[in-house]
């Protein structure tokens, strides 16, 4: 029984997401493998190899690797699916753009978003925006996984010594080609790597206002911005701010929840952060029920005063 972890990477290094699922492929407890299909990608294969637990990398090399395309990837793990009992994809965009293809092509159900393995058939995974658990069990021969990485701890990213052995790359699907790409620039840490995050909500009431009461806060702490789907959709914050069930899942060290009511699809994408502050001026809101520490107050008393005695 061997798992196969795709990594997550940028041709130089590892993502950190990719290390979390190494953990959730320990635990289906055979050998775990990772997949490093990029082009000139021998430094993110090296830091692959250097993963606590992993015994074996396989590095794919192809120009067809370059851009990610889901379709490519997809190819490069169906090429070598046939010895793995376990594939598992960081439940990232790019892991869920290319788990389903294999999923579909090997003819399994996919097993998505799980936060325990509780055998090497048996998985449990969130429903319900969290409210819920399942525990499911698969009978297909190979289980394709996407693993939310919050519900692992991240394998030591030193410490491993696996071999590293290559793989031909595919060939171009001719399926969808690299048009362009545009990248947020943030000096920020990014929200699903953060160790802190301060996050703002439908209270701040306009994109100036959020950016003069909860940047200098996220500055002092070096911490990522997080938002509110409502102040998302009122455009006081850009769309991959967003905490949430339909936004990004983080669990950081610390979550700071200022004006934010703490709706159910909110708590969804945090509710497993190590410490919760919550500032609301409303007592009765949802979000103190999660909350390890609560403030009531107006936030543009408090963030000002806390961020003044930081
Ligand atoms: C299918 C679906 C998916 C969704 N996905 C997400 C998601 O991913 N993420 C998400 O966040 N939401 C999501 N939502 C929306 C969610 O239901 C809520 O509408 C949203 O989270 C509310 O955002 P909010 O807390 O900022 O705003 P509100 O609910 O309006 O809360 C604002 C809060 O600010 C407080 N407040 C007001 N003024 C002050 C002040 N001066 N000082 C301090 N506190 C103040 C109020 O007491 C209130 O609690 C989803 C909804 C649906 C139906």
């Amino acid at each position: 029984m061997t798992a196969l972890v795709i990594a997550e990477h940028d041709h130089a290094s590892i993502k950190p997401a990719t290390l979390n699922t190494v953990t959730a492929a320990l635990a289906c407890g055979g050998e775990v493998h990772v997949l490093v299909a990029g082009a000139n990608a021998a430094e993110a294969a090296k830091a692959a190899a250097q993963i606590a637990g992993v015994t074996k990398v396989i590095a794919a090399d192809s120009p067809s690797l370059a851009e990610n395309l889901a379709e490519n990837v997809a190819a490069q793990v169906l090429a070598i699916a046939a010895n793995y009992s376990h594939i598992l994809f960081p439940s990232t965009a790019n892991g869920k753009n290319v788990a389903p293809r294999v999923a579909a092509k090997l003819d399994v159900a996919q097993i998505s978003d799980i936060t325990k393995v509780d055998s090497p058939d048996t998985f449990e995974r969130p429903i319900y925006a969290g409210n819920a658990i399942a525990t499911v069990q698969s009978s297909d021969a190979t289980k394709v996984i996407t693993v939310r990485t919050t519900g692992f701890d991240a394998a030591a990213a030193t410490g491993g010594s696996a071999a590293i052995e290559t793989a031909e790359g595919v060939a171009d699907s001719g399926k969808s080609s690299f048009v362009g790409r545009e990248v947020t620039k943030s000096e920020r840490p990014e929200l699903t790597a953060a160790k802190i995050i301060v996050s703002g909500g439908r209270a701040l009431g306009s994109a100036e206002k959020f950016q003069e009461v909860m940047a200098p806060l996220a500055d002092k702490l070096n911490a990522g911005l997080g938002a509110s789907r409502a102040a998302v959709d009122a455009g006081y914050a850009p769309n991959d701010w967003q905490v949430g069930q339909t936004g990004k899942i983080v669990a950081p060290q610390l979550y700071i929840a200022a004006g934010i009511s703490g709706a159910i699809q909110h708590l969804a994408g945090m509710k497993d952060s190590k410490v919760i502050v919550a500032i609301n001026k409303d007592e009765e809101a949802p979000i103190f029920s999660v909350a390890d520490y609560g403030l009531v107050a107006d936030l543009f008393v408090a963030v000002p005063e806390l961020t003044n005695t930081l």
